[in-house]
């Protein structure tokens, strides 16, 4: 069997499936958020009684990120929902913008946009804070009501994006019937280069094969090169699975996956205990490419989707108005330290957004030193504008005075984010370039599409 296929049979109690199988698997978490969370806990109130308690307090996680910091009203009363619906059931891991369980979270024009509007529960962009809070886990099975949940394959487990009605049905019965999908396997070789990131090996894979190449299939990155990828690394390639339509993205477990989970669980007195799932011998891939990493270029997905590959050195003829770096795929730490890399000592020639994914991240940005700034300076030093307040920001576009949002026709966006679909980041006359870091950030010098080679430091 598959990495996917191993652990739907694990969780379904059997001792084999079969890709097309249609079989019903226990979930070991479901995580909703403050754009699909209400509409999941009305489906949930309305299925299974207004009094009725979910399936387990311990494996259901609440993390508002989408539409925080904006004084919209109407996303503002989505928070409020999930937290009114969290003190009811007791839920345990409600990660909630403000401190008071009986409060109100209000947008305070004095701090504005850049500086911090959250208490010390707030986790960020539920993609990253998942595994950050201890809440991903190899073997088990994770159901999200975002379509980038499968972010957490990187961890060896199951993980794929539910819709509300779905959700509402698993937050009562803690399962949900699955068609085992095919799965397409991608073998990565050798080392990514200077210059190169996680970002420019999904964007790729999913080139060869297109934004639906992978619809309902697993997408297994495995092979010798994934020792040299990070757990950053692989959340990055994982979580874009989706971008190819695929149900979920899988990575094979190894010391670094353990490393990671074990330190969080303990941090956080989350569960502790996992069965990671081995690669079999008798795999049956419907799909198979060799990817060497160390030929891989710095690469751009072009609008109007996530499939339309160039290379970063072939579109030097592309202006931009604006860059972007943040989201659950291109905003944590190791995305910032790589956009500061190529930044460092230069000046952005265009408006530069930065939006760390989670808290933690600010943290950290804001207290590690290189030579005598922190990164966070670094940046603002370059003419980025940093916020505190990490979360999904624009991202997804969201009300208007979300922070970084197009808001004008025709403006063109070099982002480090995972979608580019027309109008994905506010306005739909407006275009968004795909790339990496790196990419964005060496981009943001020139006002066009660089290769970011041509900036880094010897
Ligand atoms: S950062 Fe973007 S892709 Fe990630 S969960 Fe938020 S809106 Fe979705």
């Amino acid at each position: 069997m598959t990495l996917t296929e191993k652990l739907l049979a694990c969780a379904a109690g059997k001792t084999s499936v079969s890709a097309g199988d249609n079989i019903w698997v226990k979930a070991d978490v479901l995580m909703t958020h403050d754009v699909c969370g209400p509409g999941t806990i009305g489906v949930f109130k309305r299925e299974f009684g207004k009094d009725a308690k979910v399936w387990d307090k311990q494996r259901v996680v609440i993390i508002p990120d989408h539409y925080i910091f904006t004084a919209d009203s109407k996303s503002n009363r989505n928070v409020d929902i999930l937290r009114e619906f969290s003190r009811e059931q007791g839920l345990p891991y409600f990660y909630d913008v403000i401190d008071d369980p009986n409060g109100t979270w209000k947008y305070d024009a004095a701090k504005g946009n850049l500086k911090r509007q959250y208490g010390s529960n707030y986790a960020g962009v539920c993609h990253a804070a998942l595994p950050a809070k201890g809440h991903t886990r190899p073997g088990e099975v994770l159901f999200g009501t975002d379509s980038h949940t499968c972010m957490a394959g990187a961890f060896n487990e199951f993980a794929t994006g539910i819709g509300n009605t779905d959700a509402g049905f698993v937050m009562g019965t803690g399962k949900l019937l699955i068609k085992v999908p095919e799965t397409m396997h991608f073998r990565l070789e050798g080392k990514l280069q200077p210059g190169v990131m996680a970002k420019d090996i999904i964007l790729h894979c999913i080139g060869e094969i297109g934004f639906d190449g992978a619809t309902y299939r697993a997408m297994q990155f495995d092979g010798p090169g994934v020792a040299s990828l990070s757990m950053d690394d692989r959340m990055t390639v994982a979580n874009m699975a989706i971008e190819a339509g695929g149900k979920n993205g899988i990575f094979p477990f190894d010391s670094r996956t353990a490393e990671y989970v074990d330190a969080r669980v303990k941090l956080n007195g989350t569960i502790s205990r996992y069965e990671p799932v081995e690669l079999d011998a008798d795999q049956k891939f419907v799909y198979e490419l060799v990817v060497d990493l160390s030929k891989l270029e710095p690469t751009v997905a072009c609008h109007p989707d996530p499939g339309q590959r160039k290379k970063a050195k072939e579109m030097s003829n592309v202006k931009l108005d604006r860059a972007y770096v943040g989201s659950c795929t291109g905003g944590k730490t190791s995305d910032f330290v790589e956009f500061a890399r190529v930044l460092r000592g230069k000046k952005v020639s265009i408006d530069t957004f930065g939006v760390p994914a989670t808290p933690d991240i600010v943290h950290e940005l804001q207290t590690t030193r290189w030579g005598n700034e922190t990164i966070w300076q670094i940046l603002e030093n370059a003419g980025v504008r940093m916020t505190e307040n990490a979360g999904c920001a624009a991202c997804l576009g969201g009300p208007v005075d979300t922070f970084g949002r197009i808001n004008q026709a025709g403006l063109k966006c070099i982002s480090a984010t995972n979608r580019n679909f027309p109008g994905r980041m506010g306005d739909k006359e407006s275009q968004v370039f795909l790339a990496s870091p790196a990419t964005v950030a060496a981009s943001a010098i020139t006002g066009k599409v660089t290769d970011p080679r041509e900036y880094l430091p010897n």
